[in-house]
């Protein structure tokens, strides 16, 4: 069983960008725990922040439970206004050391809304930082991340370095999306979803629908080069694989934890 941590800007992020993946890790008996920097609480001019972030909140509690996700931390940073400030590495290096997570998904650094990417400079250092001996502020022994995965939601990933097949799991993605009502009236997520996924499915020759990701740290795979360099031979099932495409096949390497 792998321990996976989601890092979601607002509300819709996460099941956008990985809805799919988070189903597979479920079904194969893994434990994930989605954070939302933000509630979403800007999103409205006819609902005050306060009451859109409570209805928000529950919209991703109502997604969640159809994801199969265990545990959603909210750490409600202002919808629009996300920091890389200490409060916030202290949160997020706490919970990374409390929840011990092997797998860690994140939006990617061109993302072209301000607080997605601020969630990814916030998560991907607080990743490293985890994992050192200092900040004794935040609580916790330090914990390493093996591997941590970048994905997309408002722009498309131009170097794809890592794809999932999601066919089994898109009406159910579809589904959890559907789940956030206060955002679906505005756009139609959901369809912008099926339609990305349904192109990367097609791209990749993965299968019917695929969900795209940019590989930012693999500790494991770099163990693994390691020890192809020595004398010592291994078998090959223990060595990544690349696929055709040359994608990265890296989590037959994860799911051995
Ligand atoms: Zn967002």
């Amino acid at each position: 069983m792998a321990r996976i941590m989601v890092f979601s800007p607002h509300p819709d992020d996460g099941v956008i960008g990985c809805g799919g993946s988070i189903i597979n890790h479920v079904k194969k008996g893994d434990d994930v725990t989605i954070v939302y920097m933000t509630s979403g609480d800007a999103g409205s001019l006819r609902v005050s922040k306060k009451a859109l972030g409570r209805i928000r909140e529950e919209e991703a509690k109502n997604a969640g439970r159809i994801l199969g996700v265990k545990e959603l931390v909210f750490l409600r940073n202002p919808d629009g206004y996300l920091e890389y400030k200490k409060d916030n590495f202290v949160n997020i290096i706490s919970l990374i050391r409390r929840k011990k997570p092997n797998l860690v998904y994140i939006p990617h650094k061109d993302e072209s809304h301000r607080d997605h990417t601020k969630t990814f400079e916030l998560a991907s250092d607080a990743v490293e930082r985890a994992g050192c001996l200092w900040f004794q502020e935040c609580n916790g022994k330090p914990w390493k991340v093996d591997s941590v995965l970048c994905y997309e939601v408002w722009t498309p990933l131009r170097d794809v370095t890592y794809v999932e097949d999601i066919t089994e799991t898109i009406d159910r993605k579809l589904a959890a999306i559907i789940e956030h009502k206060s955002q679906i009236q505005n756009h139609r997520y959901d369809e912008a979803a099926k339609s990305l996924n349904k192109y990367r499915g097609i791209m990749m020759g993965k299968g019917g629908y695929s969900e795209c990701f940019q590989i930012l740290k693999t500790n494991r795979v770099k163990k693994k080069k390691q020890q192809r360099s020595t004398k010592k031979k291994r078998p090959a099932s223990h060595l990544p694989r690349l696929s055709s495409y040359g994608i990265l096949e890296y989590f037959s390497v994860v799911e051995r934890h």
